[in-house]
């Protein structure tokens, strides 16, 4: 019995997994290469296979399946008697299960719907900057919003509810408490940077023919171990990832001729979400379980071959070479050690998305305690500019000059989407502390970086994160891989170390 009833959800995990890729499909060709003209109908093919799949996932058939291998809330992993992987595929596949049929269809339609309308207006209120036409929209969704979170349920905080869709398991005081120690750090680092002389960026604002850095970007990405043959990179207006098949993982990027650290960065950025894509067992391939098991840890992966490695002194000692070979004219009165500090320059900024490796977590730490206050209702949404405001001079000494570039900068509230924010620093600390994991057991991994020599490393990710997609969840991973919880020390100790050297603090 046990077996057939196994097979029949494998087989519905398929199927859901077919069309989400085909969702991915539509979705990837409407960012790069699909005519403006097809919009409308796109939008009807997207919507259509949204209901399907939905459909698909909350189905009496799949509930009854759980109900027969003994799945519940109390045991989501099902009966004793099935093994290991059986338990862990249960467990995920139910949980998806409960938080689909949690929510009533007309919830969903109706976050849906107010969720484009918010973004629209949000992106008129941008341009105009102006907070109050997008006030009472936000405010709409927000209740809209805590009604998920009631739908969903929680223990202690309405936020661990939003919070657990991109970041399964982990809870609202685990973050609060991560990011109290990695805010005091950095602030602390931050202010002694901001105090020593500032390093010299120039040479990255130069003439970049972007043909040279599309040869250039993809020798790195193939060298990093991302397999061409299972994917492909295009351009697209906001870099992304995302993957239409085992088999097939794309990627885009973007280039600016007179800013040289966009198009690199991009690359090896998305190219760490790309092997971690690639990286999926066979015995998980097409299977539900085939997918990163949260944001944070997929962010870890692009940030890691990012921010660790690609940014790192070792890795330019490997490439600048070739780069200087690409860009003759660009390099020749600029030493290796001058390129080192121009790619690491820090500077406290109003935009999140052009922040720095240090001043970045602020960037998040800023939203994520706006965010929970807003759902809470501890901060009405007509108090969220000056917040905001208030909350920027503190962290980096700054404040913005108008909304735009402040409240207003981000895509994430205007589509409702609350909890979203602490993964891309949650990723951040957890590459710190799987790099330092990594170091431990490949003692030679710097040198290896310093030869553009790969395959240990990304052996060593495969191994420890890549092949096993959802088994874990993200707190299980890191504790299987480094021994302990989520510790914030590993990555300031390693901001510290490294921006203590380039400032000469
Ligand atoms: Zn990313």
């Amino acid at each position: 019995m046990k077996e057939r009833v196994l097979q029949e959800l494998y087989k519905i995990g398929q199927e859901i997994k077919l069309l989400e890729h085909s969702i991915a499909l539509l979705g990837w060709d409407q960012e790069t290469y699909m005519p403006e003209t097809a919009i409308e109908e796109r939008a009807s093919q997207l919507g259509l296979l949204e209901t399907i799949l939905h459909t698909k996932r909350t189905s009496s058939e799949l509930g009854n399946l759980f109900f027969e291998l003994g799945a519940t809330d109390k045991t989501p992993s099902g009966n004793d008697d099935l093994s290991p992987f059986e338990k862990s595929f249960v467990r995920v596949f139910y949980k998806d299960y409960r938080k689909y049929t949690m929510l009533p269809s007309e919830l969903i339609a109706k976050l849906a719907h107010k969720a484009s309308i918010t973004q629209n207006v949000w992106v008129k209120a941008r341009k105009t900057s102006d907070f109050s036409f997008f006030a009472p929209h936000l405010e709409e969704l927000l209740e809209l919003v805590r009604e998920k979170a009631d739908r969903l349920g929680y223990e202690n905080h309405p936020y661990d509810a939003l919070l657990d869709e991109y970041e399964p398991g982990t809870k609202t005081e685990t973050v609060q408490n991560v990011f109290k120690t990695a805010k005091q750090d950095i602030t602390e680092l931050l202010s002694r940077i901001t105090a020593a002389k500032q390093l010299d960026d120039a040479v990255i604002y130069r003439n970049y023919p972007i043909d040279q850095q599309k040869a250039f970007s993809e020798l790195v990405l193939q060298d990093l171990g991302f397999e061409l043959s299972r994917g492909r990179m295009d351009i697209s207006v906001h870099p992304f990832t995302t993957t239409l098949g085992s088999n097939d993982v794309r990627l885009t990027t973007r280039y600016q001729e007179d800013y040289f650290n966009s198009g690199i960065f991009s690359v090896v950025h998305e190219g760490g979400h790309g092997l971690y894509e690639q990286g999926f067992s066979k015995e998980i391939q097409g299977n539900i379980l085939s997918d990163g098991t949260s944001l944070g840890i997929h962010e870890s992966q692009s940030r890691m071959w990012e921010n660790f490695i690609g940014r790192s002194y070792p890795f330019w000692h490997y490439y600048y070479p070739m780069l200087r070979n690409y860009f003759p004219k660009n390099f020749q009165d600029v030493t290796l050690d001058a390129f080192y500090r121009a790619i690491n320059r820090v500077e406290p900024s109003f935009i999140r998305v052009e922040a720095d490796e240090v001043t970045y977590n602020l960037h998040i730490i800023l939203r994520f305690e706006l965010e929970t206050k807003l759902i809470t209702g501890e901060l009405a949404v007509k108090d969220l500019p000056e917040a905001w405001n208030s909350a920027s001079a503190e962290l980096f000494g700054i404040v913005p000059e108008n909304d735009a570039q402040g409240v207003l900068q981000d895509i994430h509230w205007s589509m409702g989407a609350f909890g979203y924010f602490p993964t891309y620093a949650l990723g951040n600390l957890y590459a710190a502390q799987f790099f330092q994991s990594m170091e431990k057991e490949l003692p030679d991994c710097t040198k290896k970086i310093s030869q553009g020599s790969f395959e240990g490393i990304l052996y060593w990710l495969r191994e420890k994160i890549h092949r096993h997609g959802r088994i874990f969840d993200a707190e299980e991973l890191c504790f299987r891989i480094s021994g302990e919880q989520l510790n914030p020390c590993y990555f300031t100790d390693y901001l510290i170390k490294k921006y203590s050297e380039l400032y000469g603090l």
